[in-house]
């Protein structure tokens, strides 16, 4: 009994052991177990946070690289390398356009830059390719050039380097910057790196018994460090190395491992756990905790995951900033080189692409053609028709002459009607003949405006390269001395430049400047040329021409005065002057024979409406003259501004008594309805039909046209230029009613003109 008692309690004891034993067994492994779990899910959680923090280095070296890259396209940077391309002077617009691209680069690295984000740059400058510096924004710091990898910024666009400076890691960012596709220096940006360290302590907790650094190919960059140096754990340290997309860096992390303390307190437990019950507490304390962590885990994944969504939503918030911003930047880019309007280059553009096709043409030994295209009476269209009506015009003429030429030739608008077409390789003077004829003939195409069509002619002048010149500046002004000849001799044709223009312009310069002089000494005169009644061969009438010579230039004839006393406004005082001697000679000669006076007016002059109904006015009150005597001859061109005031003007001058001729007829636009809505009395053929009259079958004809249309809208017919019996008898076999011309007289002084009326009524008697 006693030994079956023993047995049973040493039974008992020894399964109450093994029992234990089994029970301390399960309970270490589950122990185990739950330490391992705990381990594993500290080793994920911290390599999760490296991995976010190397995220964001990673988002802040992309941000600073995109920042740099619009620098290096921004305006100031661009205008600054076109400017110097252009070889502009310091003095000029290269100093200026130098400064606004340092301000800008002192923007980029000033402090307060950007309010949501600190500055990532500490300084930014520009390096030309030859070693210079061009910009910095910190000019006074040292810099070395030498540090620059030109060899290696050849291969690609942009990249990050990374030197030591005064024991220091200087971490940049440069980029190349582009003209017309080369390159032309690099931006390179000192990155700031507070900005790196204050990123990831501000915007991340920082772990206690950490350490954290950017390690790069010339050393780390430490970013924290809070480990207790005292404490020997140092040793089993957990160690993290994450590497940094798209950059030459990886994040180095050491953290502490999970509290030494707790994996004792578990030891412990076993032990404890022997003697007491307190393991079950434990186990509960541990699995509890377990689970603990693990929700500790879950809400840090999802608060990642969260922070994750907002980035991407920054993300892609900024990249819409971006874009929106390369658009307006290409927008801003587009409108510096092109004419809005037409779409066409502009002038400053036009200028740079001639340049550069004189450059090659230098290269390959050819030839380079330079047209200066002006709308002949443009402004006209634009002061009558209105504006819209105007760029109407313009924007078709561009497609027009767009449509014109090949694709590589130039086409840019260089002023209000002023076009520039550049030939890059032209290979005979021939070529551009026909060009120029082409584009003449496209003109004779009418323009629809609203819902009427009318004509419009222009002015083609023309150089070439390398014989009328070696710089744009020097094609461009002899194209427009070219095109100013053509616009002299009648419009509506085309002309190459010659040496001999030269002495034109200065010609033009010395007329403007003596003509005042000329007016305030009275120095212009005003001769008479007969016209004649065809049907008794009677003189009629008179024109009134303004003559002048000049004792500096001599005679100057009034075709070359007038139009430049037209832009200068002596137009109104010379009208005026010519207006009042003819108006007083005329009262004078009534007493020898009854005479019409016709006097020149320009379109000019209706500019100033009210002053010319008050001269017109005080002269024939002054001269006591008949005013249905007073003839005023006026051009096709103040027709064309079709506008009610002009019609207005003519009207009240009509009421005054004074009668209108239309003057040059056939050389404008000569639209009929004009003539319609317009109160005249005659027409004067332009002497141009006559002169090859008794030749040209063709001209008779039109003559004879001209006569018949002008008496069906009831006009006289006035002959201009009859220099021979054979055109006045061929004249009168038309019924048209004057003539006037050398075959009679030409334009006689006062004292001459008056022996002429003399003689000839004594003839006639
Ligand atoms: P216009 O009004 O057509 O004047 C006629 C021009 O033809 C005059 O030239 C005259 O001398 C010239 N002429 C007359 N008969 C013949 C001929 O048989 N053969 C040839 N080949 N030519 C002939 P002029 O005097 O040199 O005047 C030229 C232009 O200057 C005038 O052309 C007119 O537009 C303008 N002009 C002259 N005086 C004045 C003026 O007082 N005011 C204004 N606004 N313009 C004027
Ligand atoms: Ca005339
Ligand atoms: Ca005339």
């Amino acid at each position: 009994m006693k030994m079956k008692l023993r047995l049973n309690r040493r039974n008992a004891i020894l399964m109450g052991g093994v029992l234990l034993g089994a029970y301390l067994l399960l309970m270490i492994i589950v122990t185990n177990a739950g330490q391992n779990r705990l381990k594993e899910s500290q080793l994920n959680e911290l390599n999760l946070n490296v991995k976010i923090y190397s995220e964001s280095i990673g988002y802040f070296f992309e941000t600073a690289s995109r920042e740099i890259g619009e620098v290096a396209q921004h305006k100031a940077t661009y205008t600054f390398f076109a400017n110097l391309a252009s070889g502009m002077s310091m003095q000029y617009g290269l100093g200026s356009s130098l400064l606004q691209l340092r301000r800008n680069l002192i923007q980029h690295t000033s402090p307060d830059h950007r309010q949501h984000e600190n500055a990532k740059f500490n300084r930014m400058l520009l390096v030309g390719f030859n070693s210079n510096i061009i910009a910095d924004s910190h000019p006074k710091l040292r810099f070395d050039i030498n540090s620059i990898p030109f060899q290696k910024m050849q291969n690609v666009d942009h990249k990050i380097d990374i030197l030591v400076k005064d024991n220091h890691i200087v971490i940049r960012a440069l980029q190349n910057v582009y003209l017309n596709g080369e390159v032309v220096g690099i931006l390179v940006g000192e990155i700031k790196n507070d900005t790196i360290i204050n990123l990831l302590t501000t915007q991340e907790y920082q772990l206690s018994n950490s350490r954290l650094s950017l390690s790069t190919s010339q050393g780390s960059l430490p970013i924290w460090d809070t480990f207790d140096s005292k404490a020997s754990h140092h040793l089993n340290t957990l160690y993290f190395n994450q590497s940094i997309a798209n950059t030459p860096f990886s994040l180095n992390a050491w953290f502490a491992p999970i509290s030494e303390s707790q994996i004792i307190t578990s030891t412990w437990f076993t032990i404890a756990l022997s003697f007491l019950a307190v393991p079950v507490i434990f186990g509960l304390y541990y699995s509890l905790k377990i689970n603990n962590t693990n929700l500790v885990l879950t809400t840090k994944i999802e608060e990642t995951h969260n922070q994750q969504t907002v980035l991407t939503r920054q993300n892609h918030r900024l990249k819409t900033e971006i874009d929106r911003r390369k658009m307006f930047e290409k927008e801003l880019a587009y409108q510096a080189s092109h004419d809005i309007l037409t779409g066409l280059s502009n002038r400053k553009s036009g200028d740079e692409k001639l340049r550069h096709a004189l450059l090659q043409a230098k290269r390959d030994d050819v030839n380079v053609l330079v047209m200066f295209i002006d709308l002949d009476d443009f402004k006209q269209i634009n002061d009558t028709l209105g504006h819209l009506a105007g760029d109407k015009l313009l924007i078709q003429t561009a497609k027009r002459l767009r449509q014109s030429v090949r694709k590589t030739d130039v086409v840019a608008r260089i002023g209000g009607d002023e076009f520039l077409l550049v030939i890059p390789n032209l290979h005979s003077e021939k070529e551009a003949q026909t060009l120029a004829s082409k584009l003449l003939a496209i003109f004779e195409q009418p323009f629809q405006l609203n819902e009427s069509q009318f004509f419009i002619s222009t002015s083609i002048g023309m150089s070439i390269y390398p014989q009328d010149g070696e710089t744009t500046e020097e094609l461009m002004a002899h194209a427009d001395i070219a095109m100013y000849r053509v616009k002299k001799e009648g419009r509506n044709g085309f002309s190459f430049y010659e040496a001999s223009m030269n002495t034109d312009v200065q010609r033009n310069l010395d007329i403007d400047a003596q003509l005042r002089q000329a007016i305030n000494q009275n120095k212009l005169e005003v001769y008479y040329q007969p016209i004649i009644n065809l049907e008794n061969n009677q003189i009629t009438g008179a024109e009134a021409l303004m003559r002048w010579k000049d004792d500096k230039l001599g005679f100057v004839p009034p075709d070359e005065f007038i139009p430049i006393a037209e832009r200068n406004g002596l137009i109104h005082k010379l009208g005026h002057m010519a207006l009042d001697t003819a108006c007083h000679q005329a009262k004078k000669w009534q007493e020898i024979q009854p005479l019409t006076i016709a006097v020149n007016f320009s379109a000019a002059q209706f500019r100033q409406q009210d002053a010319l109904i008050e001269s017109i006015l005080t002269v024939l009150n002054n001269s006591g003259l008949d005013p249905c005597l007073l003839d005023i001859e006026i051009t096709e061109s103040l027709l064309f501004s079709n506008n009610i005031e002009t019609v207005q003007i003519l009207e009240e001058i009509k009421r005054i008594g004074a009668h209108f001729s239309i003057d040059d007829f056939g050389t404008g636009y000569s639209a009929l309805s004009y003539l319609q809505k317009f109160p005249f009395s005659k027409l004067k053929i332009d002497r141009s039909f006559l002169q090859d009259m008794e030749a040209n079958p063709s001209s008779q004809e039109l003559v004879n046209a001209i006569i018949a249309m002008a008496k069906a809208l009831g006009l006289k017919v006035v002959a201009e230029g009859v220099e021979t019996q054979w055109d006045q008898d061929y004249l009168k076999t038309q019924n048209c009613e004057y003539a006037q011309g050398y075959y009679y007289s030409k334009a006689l002084s006062t004292e001459d003109f008056e022996a002429l009326l003399l003689q000839h009524n004594k003839d006639v008697i």
